[in-house]
């Protein structure tokens, strides 16, 4: 198991004890690392409280990812409890239900710019709120978390497959721009798991069917193994790898049929 004693990170978009951000929060505390961790308004700030009572020693801080003046509150803040930050977890995505329903022709500008803007920009944003953090610790690892979404068509997915196109492209640049300062950024493309932004997308129970009879591995994938997965691109363990999207869907990517 990697080690992360001594280490800080940043986990943004938890929601419930589903969330693919709980899964890494709750593996990198048992590694060892402090961390801060971010709800996104009041409705989910007392899930997000009585979660991390079982961390070590949480920073707790309200993060929407469309507030500037939010993101630089949670970099102002870790900068004074902790002084520097090893790794960034970012989980936030939305698209409006209407645009995951609609046909995708029927895709509103406002939908567009908000689900762009909470999906991928935010990952800009955080990175560069990180950037000073992590030079004073020598370099970080920043990972995201996007669906296959982003290269193929699947029912629904719509505006979000858009966005999340972008983030892999935000993940590619971001790790050139910041490569050179030992700061890694990578992501996990997870398979299909049911959490509450799965819940916006209708018809994800026959995806998870599909992933089941077709994948090669023959399963959908939990969050504990997303978690793994992240745990390595957060530890030294993968310390010579960056602009990666490294896929955690027991092979169903692979497949053609
Ligand atoms: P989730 O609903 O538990 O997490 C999504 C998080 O995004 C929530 O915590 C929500 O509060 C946060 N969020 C939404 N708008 C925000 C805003 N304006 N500011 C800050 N936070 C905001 O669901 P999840 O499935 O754990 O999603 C985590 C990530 O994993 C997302 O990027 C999602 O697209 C991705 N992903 C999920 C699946 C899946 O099938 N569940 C598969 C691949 C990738």
């Amino acid at each position: 198991m990697a080690d992360l004693q001594g280490r800080t990170g940043l986990i943004v978009g938890i929601a419930n004890k589903r969330s693919i951000a709980w899964a890494i929060a709750q593996a990198a505390s048992a590694a060892g690392a402090r961390l801060a961790v971010t709800y996104q308004g009041e409705r989910l700030e007392e899930n997000v409280r009585e979660l991390s009572a079982g961390l070590n020693n949480p920073l707790i801080l309200p993060c929407d990812v469309t507030d500037d003046a939010q993101i630089a509150n949670v970099f102002a803040e870790i900068e004074r409890e902790f002084g520097g930050l090893d790794f960034v977890v970012h989980g936030a995505a939305f698209a409006p239900r209407e645009e995951l329903s609609a046909p995708f022709v029927q895709t509103t500008r406002n939908g567009f710019k908000l689900s762009l803007d909470v999906s991928a920009y935010s990952l800009i944003a955080l990175a560069r709120g990180a950037l000073p953090l992590m030079e004073r610790r020598g370099g970080g690892s920043i990972v995201t978390l996007t669906y296959l979404g982003s290269q193929r068509v699947f029912d629904n997915y719509n505006v979000m497959g858009v966005a999340k196109a972008a983030l892999e492209a935000c993940v590619r640049y971001l790790a050139a721009d910041l490569g050179p300062k030992a700061i890694r950024v990578n992501a996990i493309s997870a398979g299909p798991i049911k959490t509450l932004a799965a819940s916006g997308i209708s018809g994800f129970s026959s995806i998870l069917q599909i992933y089941r009879d077709r994948a090669p591995l023959r399963r959908t994938v939990e969050t504990a193994e997303v978690a793994s997965a992240a745990l390595f691109l957060i530890s030294d363990a993968s310390r010579a790898v960056t602009a990666e999207i490294l896929t955690v869907d027991g092979g169903y990517h692979a497949t053609g049929m």
